[in-house]
């Protein structure tokens, strides 16, 4: 039996066996810059994402998984985890604190897409959010953080894209141009929809034969009003500080509505057609659509799966489990009994350590200790143990050597830590 269409399972060896630790590794960055850690539901009432993410956007339109409660509430499985972490920070009044308010978190998100490689029904993100201030050197930071998650877990080949969405000032007018512009060209019935919904959005569109139609339309870039171009030139200038390198594109929409202003993808070129890793974006109107006051905000949200599948494409190992260092192997019922105590002892003093369970022979309970990766396997025999020592063997050296039991855990401290 598998499970639902467009899902996997982490197991240990398995293609996403890793998730746990990358989501930690991707967040690194963002926790030593004073993000704290925040859950909201897994779901939340659908009007929150038709409100937020935006009644034009595929994921509301096609992609939500809404179901009724027992009191027939509608409810939809978050696609995104921006609108809920910031519905809590806003319902817990976190935006009258001191800003910015700097939020981290993980977590599934569930898109009803239709499943290929890179792209799961329900899919791992890690965010980060920053509340309540527009400033420029924010944008530029939140940015850096992400490229440091990818830097920080090895990647070499993520390309940051960016651009300006403008804001309330200046995309309406230049809104207004493009529609005109897309009014004068062969659309089809599809496309033609989506201009109306969204005209940004064909911008993006990935057909060839699109983009060269489109090669003479405006672009928003060459339409921000003054305070929006000012605030892009600050963010490069702050990456430029950090040292994160950048390239321009004028062409980038999201498939999300809420952007505004500075926006921007990771992308990865070793994963065919699926190759944005992460993006996000400042999205400052936000707060007050999802019914909460006028309170600014930008942030982000890397793919955990397809960090493990780029890892891949660069041929780099991702981050593991820790690998176990002791492996204690007792032969005889009171051996046994001093083995338990032994591994607690070893794990209370922060060495990884296991036991052969199960009362194996000599033979088998060995194979075990080789199989476990353990660096060093502690045997134990009823004889040892009435000579109060016991056999202390490098499994890759394959030396052996007898330590008094007392000492047994200092012995391995010294060799591991
Ligand atoms: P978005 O929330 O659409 O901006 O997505 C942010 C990142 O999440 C993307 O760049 C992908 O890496 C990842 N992502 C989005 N949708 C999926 C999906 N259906 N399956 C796997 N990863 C996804």
């Amino acid at each position: 039996m598998s499970g639902p269409k467009g899902t996997y399972d982490v197991l240990p060896g398995s293609e996403f066996g890793a998730t746990a630790a990358v989501r930690e590794a991707l967040l690194a960055p963002s926790r030593l810059a004073g993000y704290a850690y925040a859950e909201a539901p897994v779901f939340e009432a659908t009007e929150l994402f038709s409100r937020g993410v935006g009644e034009s956007t595929d994921v509301v339109t096609k992609e939500m998984f809404t179901f009724s409660d027992r009191a027939d509430r509608s409810l939809t499985l978050r696609p995104e985890g921006t609108v809920g972490v910031l519905r809590a920070a806003l319902d817990a009044g976190l935006h009258k604190g001191q800003l910015p308010v700097k939020l981290r978190y993980a977590g599934p998100m569930f898109r009803a897409e239709r499943p290929q490689a890179g792209r799961y029904r329900q899919f791992q993100q890690v965010g980060v959010e920053a509340l309540g201030l527009d400033d420029p050197a924010l944008d530029a930071e939140v940015v850096a953080l992400a490229w440091q998650a990818y830097a920080g877990i090895g990647l070499r080949k993520v390309r940051l894209l960016l651009t300006s969405l403008g804001d309330a000032a200046c995309r309406p007018a230049y809104r207004a141009s493009l529609t005109s512009f897309l009014d004068g060209l062969e659309l089809d019935e599809e496309t033609r929809r989506r201009a109306t919904l969204n005209p940004l959005r064909v911008l993006d569109d990935k057909r060839p034969e699109l983009q060269a139609q489109l090669a003479d339309a405006p672009l928003m870039v060459d339409a921000l009003c003054d305070a929006c171009r000012d605030h892009l030139t600050a963010v490069q200038a702050g990456l430029d500080a950090l040292g994160v390198p950048y390239e321009a594109a004028p062409r980038l929409v999201r498939g999300l509505d809420y952007y505004m202003r500075t926006t921007f993808e990771f992308v990865h070129d070793g994963l065919g057609a699926q190759s944005a890793v992460g993006g996000g974006g400042r999205y400052d109107g936000l707060a007050e659509l999802i019914g909460g006051p006028p309170l600014p905000g930008i942030g982000w949200a890397l793919g955990v799966e397809r960090t493990l599948l780029a890892l891949k494409a660069e041929g780099l190992d991702a981050p593991g489990e820790p690998t176990l260092d002791v492996f204690v192997v007792p032969l005889g019922a009171p051996a046994k009994a001093h083995a338990v105590g032994l591994v607690g002892q070893l794990r209370a003093a922060g060495v990884a350590a296991d036991l052969a369970y199960g009362d194996r022979g000599m033979k088998g309970a060995m194979k075990a200790a080789d199989r476990s990766g353990a660096a060093y396997a502690v045997v134990l025999g009823d004889r040892d143990l009435e000579a109060g020592e016991a056999q202390l063997k490098d499994l890759r050296e394959h030396a052996q050597v007898a330590v008094p039991l007392d000492a047994v855990v200092e012995t391995l401290k010294e060799k591991l830590l």
